[in-house]
């Protein structure tokens, strides 16, 4: 199989294999969603080739104001002039004249391409524009950064392609998506995700997950595709095929049927209880990112919610969700769980998950930045507010609170603090609050594993958030697919961390989930199980697979298979023994 798209786009069926991150299959026509910055290289260029660079530049800039107007009075006509009104100040910023003689003089005396030197020079822009205490230029930043896509896919020569625009059901593709382009997706209308970049525990791979999306990462050169023509994606083998055939798509129909004759089995375990042989209970609930998710969630006979990721509220608008706006989504979410908890997680942003009005600023490091409880404790005003609409969905008392990215116990004493606080408030203001409300942090920092005992002390669980352990541990970027097979959750190092963590968290007496992608891994659960973790939170259609995993396993078994790996040298060893031990206990769901 060829390892790169090419251009032209071939016309008869070629495949592609990639890595498969989410099931299912599906075929129809490819948009390009190929606004990133990450595509936009460095080019030398000849003096003499000054002159077309800048032509090119001009007839871009061309290009864009006539798109721009053109959508400018489309919204005009069909929501009134005063709404459409923003497309004059994208015009104005595409029309911004210091910027485009910064971008001349930098072609001129750099002698690079114009893409790089206009994207380099939005960059410098829109930062400043952030760095100001000022909503109107922040405003500004937003209105460069939109104009600038567009006029980086003229350049490149791209098709234009609007995610709220596009009006039948595609496939999308980009060369990586982030989690506010995944955010804002009208679900009726993306069949299915290809990526260049990404992998199994990126956060466009959970989020396609849980939208029950069949994604494929790791195919390049997406971005040469023809958009409109057809594609299919098989997110069980990792295929990305162009112009299938039509034989190809008969078989890959009869495929879909056995799938779905396989998950009407499992459903059938919907009411069974996750118990293994030997009769140890394991709880197994949800992950849910939006509260489009509950309806799938209960399908699958989650007992509760595990970890909701609040931040895709932050992240899906452009600005702030209100006090009364979270607390309403938060009460919904508490009541569909019923007689089960939620566990609803404080805004994790950073990293990955930005969007200009978190205002956080360009970092080196994002990953080891301004990012989940750091970010809070930097936005007390923010925190606060999420706190006390957490609480006021508490009218139950089966919500729970937990605080991620905790690398020290005194970020823990700052937000168990500040919890009492505002619960004291609200009791105060006559919002009836339950006698106790349980609050726990993620171990998903290698600090905060190794200090479990000391955090043990300070709430009433954890929760593994194994994406970023292994990724801090292997120093293993969780989102690079150069490095994805290194990222291995069966690493002699991973698993001594995550036993130091179950030890503690019983020897104090509480309770220990994981709530990462490795709990959605029916390979793992024997490993999983042998650690005594006490609960799994996975994407809803992996709970089915897990229960029947669970069922087959032997703890005492189990515990032995972890005390042989904790002592195993390599991370391919282990792996290889639970491939078997799954292989053997329940091959049908592999
Ligand atoms: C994790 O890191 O495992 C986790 C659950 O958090 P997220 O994937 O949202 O970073
Ligand atoms: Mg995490």
């Amino acid at each position: 199989m060829p390892d790169e798209t090419p251009a032209p786009t071939p016309t008869t069926e070629t495949r592609y294999k990639g890595l498969a991150v989410s099931p299912g299959i599906v075929w129809g026509p490819a948009v390009l969603l190929y606004a990133d910055e990450h595509i936009v290289r460095k080019r030398r260029i000849r003096p003499e080739d000054v002159s077309n660079e800048l032509t090119r530049f001009e007839a871009a800039l061309l290009k864009t104001r006539q798109q721009i107007t053109a959508i400018r009075n489309q919204m005009a006509e069909s929501i009134g002039e005063s709404d459409a009104s923003i497309f004059d100040a994208h015009i104005l910023s595409l029309e911004d004249s210091s910027l485009i003689e910064s971008v001349k003089e930098q072609v001129f005396s750099r002698l690079v391409n114009v893409d790089f030197a206009y994207e380099q020079v939005v960059r410098v822009y829109t930062r400043k524009m952030r760095e100001l205490d000022d909503d109107y230029f922040r405003e500004r930043a937003a209105d460069f950064a939109d104009v600038s896509r567009r006029v980086l896919r003229n350049l490149q020569g791209k098709a234009e392609f609007e995610l709220q625009g596009m009006d039948a059901p595609s496939i999308v593709l980009a060369h990586d998506l982030s989690p506010s382009d995944t955010a804002g997706f009208d679900r009726k209308l993306v069949l299915g995700i290809v990526t260049e970049a990404g992998s199994r525990t990126s956060h466009s791979a959970i989020m396609a997950r849980s939208l029950n999306l069949p994604a494929v990462v790791g195919i390049k050169g997406l971005g040469r595709i023809e958009p409109g023509v057809e594609v299919l994606v098989d997110g069980y083998e990792g295929l990305f095929i162009i112009a299938p055939s039509e034989q190809t798509k008969a078989d890959y129909g009869a495929r879909e049927h056995e799938h779905d004759v396989v998950e009407a089995k499992l459903d059938e375990l919907r009411e069974t209880l996750p118990v293994t042989v030997d009769q140890r209970r394991i709880t197994v609930a949800g992950n849910v990112e939006l509260v489009e998710d509950l309806p799938l969630l209960i399908e699958h006979g989650a007992e509760g919610i595990g970890l909701v990721r609040t931040e895709y509220l932050f992240l899906s608008e452009d600005e702030f969700p209100s006090e009364d706006a979270q607390a309403e989504i938060y009460a919904q979410l508490a009541q569909a769980s019923k007689p089960h908890a939620v566990i609803i997680r404080t805004l994790d942003v950073g990293g990955d998950k930005k969007r200009p009005h978190l205002g956080i600023d360009q970092e080196i490091n994002p990953f080891l930045g301004f990012r989940g409880i750091r970010y809070s404790m930097g936005r007390p005003d923010l925190f606060r507010t999420q706190l006390r609409a957490i609480c006021r969905a508490n009218t139950d008392g089966n919500v729970k609170v937990m605080f991620p990215m905790v690398s020290d116990v005194n970020e823990v004493k700052f937000a168990c603090g500040m919890l009492q606080e505002v619960r004291a408030e609200l009791v105060a203001e006559g919002v009836a609050q339950p006698e106790t409300m349980d609050c726990g942090v993620m171990i998903e920092v290698p600090s905060a594993a190794l200090i479990a005992d000391v955090l043990a002390r300070h709430v009433k669980f954890f929760s593994i958030g194994s994406n970023d352990l292994i990724q801090y541990t292997l120093a293993i970027d969780r989102g690079n697919e150069k490095v994805s097979a290194m990222y291995q959750p069966a690493h002699p190092a991973v698993v001594r961390l995550l036993k130091n963590v179950v030890d503690a968290a019983h020897a104090s007496g509480i309770w220990v989930g994981v709530c990462g992608e490795m709990a959605s891994d029916v390979v793992l659960m024997p490993m999983l199980v042998g650690l005594g973790i006490d609960e799994l939170s996975a994407i809803p259609n992996a709970i089915p697979r897990i229960k029947r995993a669970i069922q087959a396993l032997n703890y005492e078994e189990a515990k032995e298979l972890v005390g042989r790996f904790v002592q195993s040298e390599t991370a391919e060893a282990n792996q290889q023994e639970l491939e078997a031990i799954a292989g053997r206990l329940y091959p049908e769901i592999l």
